[in-house]
């Protein structure tokens, strides 16, 4: 089977460097909070080019701390999209606030800035756009939008180390940006980690004592916080892949340029395009088809891994049922979740192996 995506043969690719690094960190002593999470932090800044990056446990606590950070809480409404991971829109009502989902644009995938003017109520915080499947949605207009109305931009970069809007790398667009380090994103360990950037050293002071118990001094506490750290365990391994993940961005996109060059020509497929000034990860590389069912089985005959992104918009979900949305609300959205599979793309996916997967295309559409 060639998987979507495989984290192993990534971290395999690592092996001699890491278990010299784990011989290290064993006798180290220092396994919380230690100088691995300290050094990974200023890299991250860095690459980003923020001012500060914080660790925590999760891409999912990087959003729910980033909010309370941010004073966003019960009563506060954060405009976002209904297309995407769960995580986004669940962290917004874990603060206690509402998810307000805007239909995304039909080429990008990405929330449409066009159709957000409209959801800004009087209790409108912020906006949360995802940079969906690795690509930068259009933080232009999202930021003047957002200065226009007085509201803060917090971005789900959870998909998207690495890419570029204008030769500006996402995670500096907004107050602050989220990352997830879940072993199968572009940057990944193997377990869970999350960073927050920013380039607001007010926020990312109240970010770090929220992490560690609301306590800016060890047993003095000036708030209610967390426990979400990144372990020492994961920065070591995550210092280790950050050597690597320019390399394995490109080989992405060299990829996504490979399914272009030889699936571009089927007209009944939607696959992936970059607008103007935008370079994209492909954390996923999602194909839009009427004829879905029928290629997800000849391609699962062939012994390829497809998934589907994301089968049920966020504003039909069961759990946001209580937000009184009803289907053909939001039908760009509704549409993508009936079209787009994702096929295999990761760096170390072979030239062979993509081959193989493109031939099932090109044979199933001889076959209609
Ligand atoms: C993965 C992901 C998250 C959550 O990250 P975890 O590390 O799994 O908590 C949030 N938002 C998006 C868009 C994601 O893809």
């Amino acid at each position: 089977m060639i998987g979507l995506s495989d984290p192993s043969r990534q971290f395999q690719s690592l092996q001699d460097e890491l278990l010299r690094d784990f011989e290290a960190f064993i006798g180290g002593g220092a396994y919380i909070m230690g100088e691995r999470v300290a050094s990974l932090e200023t890299r991250f800044a860095e690459k980003i080019g923020t001012l500060e990056a914080i660790g925590v446990a999760n891409g999912t606590d990087a959003l729910i701390v980033t909010l309370d950070a941010l004073g966003i809480g019960e009563g506060d409404e954060v405009i976002t999209t209904p297309f995407t991971f769960f995580a986004t829109a669940e962290a917004i009502s874990r603060r206690g606030a509402t998810p307000v989902f805007v239909d995304v644009d039909p080429v990008t995938y990405n929330i449409d800035p066009a159709r957000i003017e409209d959801a800004i109520t009087p209790k409108t915080r912020a906006i949360m756009p995802v940079h969906l499947f690795g690509l930068p949605a259009d933080m232009d207009s999202i930021g003047s939008l957002a200065r226009k109305n007085g509201l803060l931009v917090i971005e789900d970069a959870c998909q998207a180390f690495g890419a570029q809007l204008r030769g500006r790398p996402v995670g500096s667009f907004g107050h602050a940006a989220c990352f997830s380090f879940f072993p199968t994103k572009n940057l990944g360990t193997m377990g869970d980690g999350g960073m927050i950037s920013t380039s607001d050293p007010e926020l990312a002071a109240t970010i770090r004592r929220l992490r560690h118990h609301g306590s800016p001094k060890k047993y003095y506490h000036d708030t209610i916080g967390y426990n979400s750290r990144l372990d020492e365990l994961h920065a070591m391994i995550l210092l280790a892949a950050m050597n690597h993940i320019d390399e394995w961005n490109e080989r992405r996109r060299a990829l996504a340029d490979r399914y272009r060059a030889a699936l571009g020509e089927l007209s009944d497929l939607d696959l992936p395009t970059e607008p103007e000034g935008a370079r994209g990860v492909y954390h996923l590389y999602c194909i839009g088809s009427d004829d879905r069912a029928s290629l997800l089985s000849a391609l699962r005959q062939a012994g390829v891994q497809t998934g589907v992104y994301y089968p049920c918009p966020l504003h039909l979900q069961q759990a946001y049922r209580g937000l009184g949305y009803r289907p053909g609300d939001l039908p760009v959205a509704e549409r993508l979740s009936e079209r787009l599979f994702a096929v295999p793309l990761h760096p170390f996916l072979s030239d062979s192996e993509q081959d193989h997967i493109v031939s099932v295309f090109l044979k199933h559409r001889r076959s209609i």
